[in-house]
């Protein structure tokens, strides 16, 4: 069984004037079998939480549960955990074979089972026909599947994966990234699996942790995190383009933004100082709506974006490649459907409405 708690758990790191609190009270259940994407920007704690729950890192506060177990004081070891890391941590003198089989001999699980559990990995993660090879001889993608297969050969209860892709090439990595998806649909283990990258926590996360500055911003799948971000940091970060923000002061059914007032096809929850969110692809061309004064555009192939002003705020639109797009300094009109309005409070970033 390979559920986890979290509950209340915090890291300080340091002693005396020195500390630093990188954890603060983070509280997560995350089921068995469950894929969930650790996702935040550099420094936000991901890898602590990971450590923290490897038993890498000591926990300063709350407790960690793995399969019902408080693991708070156990050895990394006997957590029933293993872990990807990003530099495969490969014994370079030792064939692939020996670099799957080597903790299971630590173990001493017997030679018979070693085989068979090797063989089955092997089969798994298509490196049949490289047992034999040293890392050395192996490309980078081949190194990266003979750590996954390190950690498959030991049947732990979690996998946890700490940034596994960041050394790949990019096809390599959307590659490897379906490769984990169908390892994870095989086998059903609960994974933890830690990226700063938001396209690889959509894609790989059956729900995704969001982090900032050592606080949990939502917790939700992937429709959730990107149809009702609960704060300005998370629709900021989760979409590329990110989701346009701009600042102003809600009047009965109008929204003032520096010098110009648009009319909503939706009331705002509340009148006040608010921040008005829309996805770049939520805004189309029609007549009777937001004036955009255009600035640049960018053909993307499929989709071109258009970069501009909508009173004093930036606003981003994602436009069909292939429609006639308008010039630069021309001031165009957007109609924004009222189901696609995102409201938070301008003090807070919350979501409100
Ligand atoms: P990245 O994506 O850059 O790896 P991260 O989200 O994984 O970032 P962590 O490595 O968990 O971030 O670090 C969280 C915070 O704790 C950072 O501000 C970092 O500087 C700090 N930190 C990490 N390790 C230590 C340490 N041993 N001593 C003091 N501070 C640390």
């Amino acid at each position: 069984m390979g559920s986890i708690s979290l509950r209340q758990v915090e890291k300080t790191y340091g002693a005396g004037a020195r500390t630093f609190k990188a954890i603060h009270g983070v509280d997560a259940e995350i089921a068995d079998g469950e894929f969930i994407v650790i996702v935040g920007p550099s420094g936000c704690g991901k890898s602590t939480l990971l450590r923290m729950v490897a038993g890498l890192e000591d926990i300063s506060g709350g407790e960690i549960d793995i399969g019902g177990r408080v693991v708070n004081r156990l050895e990394p070891a006997q957590r029933d955990i293993a872990m990807v890391f990003q530099n495969y941590a490969l014994y370079p003198h030792m064939t692939v074979y020996d670099n799957m089989a080597y903790g299971l001999k630590i173990a001493k699980v017997s030679k018979d089972e070693i085989e068979r559990r090797v063989q089955k990995a092997a089969k798994i993660l298509e490196l049949g026909t490289l047992l034999q090879r040293r890392p050395r001889e192996l490309s980078g993608g081949q190194r990266q599947r003979v750590a996954m297969g390190r950690a498959i050969v030991r049947q732990p209860a979690v996998f946890l994966f700490d940034e596994p892709l960041s050394n790949l090439d990019a096809k390599l990595r959307a590659q490897t990234r379906l490769e984990i998806q169908k390892l994870h649909r095989e086998l059903g283990v609960t994974s933890l699996f830690v990226t700063h990258d938001q396209v690889e926590a959509m894609t790989l996360g059956q729900r995704l942790i969001v982090m900032n500055a050592g606080r949990i911003e939502q917790i939700g799948t992937p429709e959730d995190v990107y149809g009702r971000p609960a704060s300005t940091f998370v629709a900021g970060f989760i979409g590329s383009p990110p989701m346009n923000l701009m600042p102003g002061q809600a009047v009965g059914g109008r929204f003032e933004l520096g010098g110009t007032a648009i009319a909503l096809p939706a009331a705002a929850p509340r009148d006040g100082a608010l921040t008005l969110g829309v996805r770049p692809e939520h805004a189309v061309l029609g007549e009777g709506g937001w004036p955009l004064k255009v600035e640049m555009l960018e053909m993307l192939g499929a989709e071109r974006l258009v970069y501009g002003r909508v009173g004093e705020a930036a606003f981003t639109l994602r436009i069909d490649g292939t429609l006639v797009p308008p010039a630069v300094g021309d001031t165009v009109s957007l109609l924004v459907e009222g189901r696609h309005l995102h409201w938070f409070d301008a003090a807070s970033g919350k979501r409100v409405g």
